[in-house]
Order: C-alpha cells, then structure tokens, then sequence
C-alpha cells in the first residue's frame, strides 16, 4: 500500500472519530434541554394555577355581591311579612322568605366551595415553587458539568482537525478531492476495508478483478458496487 494511500486511510479515521464525538455533544444538549424544559413547564403551570386563582377570586367576588342583593331583598321580605294581612299573604310572603334564605344558603356554600378551591390552588403553588427551586438547583448543576463536557469534547474535534489539516498535506489534491466528493455522500464511511472480499461499506462482494487489483495495492480502488474507496488491511483477506 502506497504512503500517500495510508494517509488519506488515516484522515478517514480522524473523520470517523470527529463523527463519534458529535453524537456525544448531541446527547449531552439533549440532557440539558430536558431540563431547561421542565422548568419551563412548572413556570407555566403555576401561571396557569395563578390565572386560576384570579378567576375564583372574581367569581367569590360576584358571588358576594349576590349575597348582599339577596339580603337586602331578604329584608324587605320581612318588612312586607309585617303588612300582611290574611292567611294567603302570610304564606305567600312565607315561601318567598323560603327562596330567598335557601339561595342566600346556598351562595354562601358556594363561597365556601370557592374559596376552598383557592386554598388548594395556593398550596398546590407553593408546592410548585419549592419543585421549581429544586429543578433550577439541579439545571445548574448539570449545565456546568454538562457544559464543561461539551467544551472538552470540542478541544477533541479541534485538535483531530489539526491532526487532519497536517495529514491532508502529504495527500495528493486530486486524491483528496476524489475522497471528498465520495464523503459528501458516503459520509465517514468514504474509505472502507474489505473483508472476505466484500465491501465494507454497502456489504456487497467485490469482483475477482477489483479484487486483484486491490491486492496488488498499488493504485487506488473502488467498489464495483457502491463506490466507495476499498483496500484490504495488511495481513487480513
Ligand atoms: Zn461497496
């Protein structure tokens, strides 16, 4: 196998790594959103919970000015049960005292009902904001471990890039562009071994004559089928 041959071999190599360490860098951003979401969900939700609260307090709001109506209309109720006189105007007075004190009854119920919901609103809330202290505590955290992660990851890349830029020199411009343009689609599977003489790459056998080139590894070969760049490993088939 020709120098020049082992090198671009070499620069494949380096971009199979850098490609190992992207997907790393991914899940670790992953991670991190994950957690930045969260917290945006429990924001939200003690938004909405606050919203919610607003709203019961207007309804106990109406529901209390109902109540004063109901009473006043109450009392004249009682002022009108003194003026009657017979027996027929004592009962009808009497059934509208019944309805107006069974509404008054039950709008004070219903003030209780509300309010109560407002409690569990409040303390659900509370509940809330201690999660969310709790979940920016631990996104700290992360995200500087994380992000320290991030950062060694990407000394990796740059330092394989280096190690790329000095290899690409001792190979031929021509030989790189072809690898290139195979790269573009191959991806960092532009270069592959083959073994029992099949490609690596789209794992379909070879022919005998390529095959013979290959061992005569004095040029640079491709595969019939994919056309992506073969060679066979030093003291392997
Ligand atoms: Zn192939």
């Amino acid at each position: 196998m020709n120098k020049e041959f082992e090198h671009l071999i070499g620069l494949s190599q380096l971009n199979q790594d850098i490609s190992e360490i992207k997907p790393q860098i991914s899940n670790h951003e992953k991670v991190l959103k994950k957690s930045a979401n969260k917290i945006e969900n429990i924001k939200n939700d003690i938004e909405t919970t606050k919203e919610n609260i607003v709203n019961t307090q207007q309804n106990v709001s109406k529901n209390n000015t109902h109540l004063k109506d109901l009473s006043t209309q109450l009392k004249d109720i009682t002022k009108k049960s003194k003026k009657a006189k017979t027996q027929k105007e004592v009962n009808a007075v009497q059934i509208e005292e019944d309805i107006a004190k069974s509404s008054i009854s039950f709008t004070n119920d219903e003030i209780t009902r509300l309010q109560n919901i407002i409690e569990l609103k409040k303390s659900q809330n509370k509940e809330k904001q201690e999660e969310l202290k709790i979940e920016k505590k631990l996104f700290d955290k992360l995200s500087k471990s994380i992000k320290g992660e991030i950062k060694e990851l990407n000394t990796k890349i740059n330092e394989i890039k280096k190690q790329k830029t000095a290899l690409a020199k001792y190979v031929d411009k021509k030989l790189l562009n072809f690898y290139e343009n195979i790269q573009r689609w191959a991806k960092e599977t532009a270069v592959v071994k083959v073994k029992n003489k099949a490609c690596y790459g789209c794992f379909m056998k070879i022919s005998n004559k390529t095959y013979n080139l290959l061992k005569l590894g004095n040029d640079i070969n491709v595969c019939d089928s994919c056309g992506r760049i073969i060679y066979i490993e030093k003291n392997i088939d």
